[in-house]
């Protein structure tokens, strides 16, 4: 088996190992090698087709639609050049104080998090959105909302030259948006980090990590040709496959037995879209999707509201019910308006990834009762801001009917009855997947230090979103970063006393 050597072997090229990977490239001006192993591949410019079903297959695990095990909810999670940023949205939000408190994680505080969070914000060029590139979609939102008395605020993105395609979650093909693939990654490269795409790593034994490279069939070839590889990383190991990779390949290496958290307090922010039916036709298809969310009901029912637009596809298995009425639905298209709800869900340690028999990951998530009443409580305020926004019908997936008509909005409450929000019974989806190997004292309680520090393994180090010890309550990606940031800064200082 071929034998590859590095200094420092980073895995995973997402908003985690894309930042650690740009953060430590002036080490290899003094003469470290660094390589990045990345499992996915890198699309060639004119491979961004915006065509639904195959991007998904080509830039997601599962095409998007990865099961928990009892298949109560699916996963979307990316795996390319650059990991799910290929496929994010680009909302930029910075974490709250208040939720770096309730992480309470020795070590870690607010301002250094912030400070990271804003650094990675001036990079990617987050912004807000000028008002004349504003979608119907988003001003009827911000409309329904601000009529109910809700509090809306705007999102910041980060792009660049933004055409307003709307196919941001199927890789941007104007390479407007300001993803790992378009700034870390490249800018690492051009300072000597190799990365090699197409190469899954299966183990990480003492220092050394078993890889396969092969050929899928599309994007920019390898660096390595295709066949089995034994990576010797010299110094150090960085896992930033994710929070569903990350724990599986640590448990797949042996780690489990003195890490027993590893794996553990997953969190989800489960996820539904929801639509209202207007009489005239909507502008999804054209702007930016995501320009609002409301955070009304942040701290008591613990859900957020936020403006999407997804696919034909992707709406129309997140829609209950089947036959004639869903099909009256998915013609309606171009006038449906949309939200999405993210709950936020407690991090327990039953909510984990395990892995099966073969030794590919399993997520086992379990819907609390809060979580459904939030998720109840969303679809309740969701109607009442399409309601508001002035659509003629809306579709609630619990309703007691598929449709509700306008005459009866002023009973939503009712139409909507709890005991219909049921796992299995509605269509609940994720990409916002948090956990795995937390960050906390040690290991009684989490799987790293507040810096990515492995409890009791010098070598090897966590830098993505399976190091939060719970869930981020705003869109991640931005906290991501900003932790691996902390992780490589941290290796940085200690590069001398690790080479020694
Ligand atoms: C559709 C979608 C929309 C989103 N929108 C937003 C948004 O608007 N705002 C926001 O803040 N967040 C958003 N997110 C979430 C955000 O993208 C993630 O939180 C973030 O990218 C996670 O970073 P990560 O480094 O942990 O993992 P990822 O970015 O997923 O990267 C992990 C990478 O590791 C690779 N990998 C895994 N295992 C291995 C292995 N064994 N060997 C080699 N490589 C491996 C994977 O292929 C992948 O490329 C969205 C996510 C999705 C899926
Ligand atoms: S809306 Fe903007 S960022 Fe999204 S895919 Fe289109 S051009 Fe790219």
């Amino acid at each position: 088996m071929p034998e590859r050597d590095a200094d420092i072997v980073i895995i995973g090229s997402g908003a985690g190992g894309g930042a650690v990977a740009s953060v430590l490239a002036p080490l290899v001006a003094r003469g470290l090698r660094i390589v990045v192993l990345e499992w996915g591949a890198k699309l060639r410019e004119e491979e961004y087709t915006g065509r639904e079903v195959e991007m998904a297959s080509r830039l997601y695990f599962d095409s998007g639609g990865t099961f928990t095990k009892d298949r109560s909810l699916t996963l979307a999670y990316g795996r390319a050049y650059g990991g799910s940023t290929v496929v994010y949205t680009g909302t930029s939000l910075t974490v709250p104080e208040q939720v770096i408190g309730r992480w309470a994680v020795p070590g870690l505080g607010f301002a250094d998090v912030h400070a990271r969070s804003l650094k990675y914000a001036a990079e990617n060029n987050v912004h807000l959105l000028p008002e004349e590139d504003i979608n119907d979609n988003n001003r009827l939102f911000l409309a329904g909302c601000r009529a109910l008395g809700y509090h809306v605020e705007q999102f910041p993105l980060n792009l660049k030259g933004c055409r307003g395609s709307s196919l941001c979650n199927l890789g941007c093909p104007n390479r407007a948006k300001q993803g790992s693939h378009r700034v870390q990654l490249p800018r690492a490269e051009a300072a000597g980090v190799e990365v090699v795409t197409n190469c899954r790593v299966r183990r990480i034994g003492e220092r050394l990590c078993e890889a396969v490279v092969a050929n899928p069939g599309y994007g920019e070839p390898s660096a390595w040709e295709p066949g089995e590889y034994r990576v010797r990383a010299k110094v150090i190991v960085v896992c930033a496959g994710g929070a569903v990779n990350s724990p599986a390949l640590l448990l797949r290496s042996g780690f489990g037995d003195r890490l027993p958290v590893l794996g553990r307090y997953l969190s989800l922010h489960p996820a539904l879209i929801l639509v209202g039916e207007h009489e005239q036709p909507i502008s999804n298809f054209n702007g930016h999707p995501k320009s609002y969310y409301c955070d009304e009901f942040w701290e008591r029912e613990r859900f957020l509201l936020e403006t999407c637009f997804y696919f034909p596809f992707v709406t129309a298995k997140n829609l209950i019910g089947f036959g004639a009425e869903h099909s009256e639905l998915m013609r309606a298209f171009p006038r449906l308006q949309m939200i999405l709800v993210l709950a936020l869900d407690p991090a327990l340690p039953d909510n984990r990834v395990r892995l099966d028999r073969s030794g590919e990951p399993v997520v086992d998530y379990t819907l609390t009762p809060q979580v459904l009443d939030s998720l109840h409580a969303s679809m309740v305020a969701s109607a009442k801001v399409f309601f508001a926004a002035g659509a003629r019908r809306v579709h609630a997936p619990a309703g007691s009917r598929f449709f509700i008509d306008a005459a009866d909005a002023d009973r939503v409450a009712e139409l909507i009855p709890r005991e219909n929000v049921k796992p299995g019974k509605i269509s609940i989806t994720s990409a916002h997947l948090m956990g795995g190997c937390r960050m906390g004292r040690d290991a009684t309680d989490s799987v790293t230090d507040s810096w990515g520090r492995v409890h009791g393994v010098p070598w090897l180090f966590v830098a993505d979103s399976s190091l939060f010890p719970q869930c981020s309550e705003v869109n991640p990606y931005l906290t991501v970063m900003a932790l691996a940031d902390r992780v490589a800064e941290g290796i940085t200082t200690r590069i001398g006393e690790l080479l020694a």
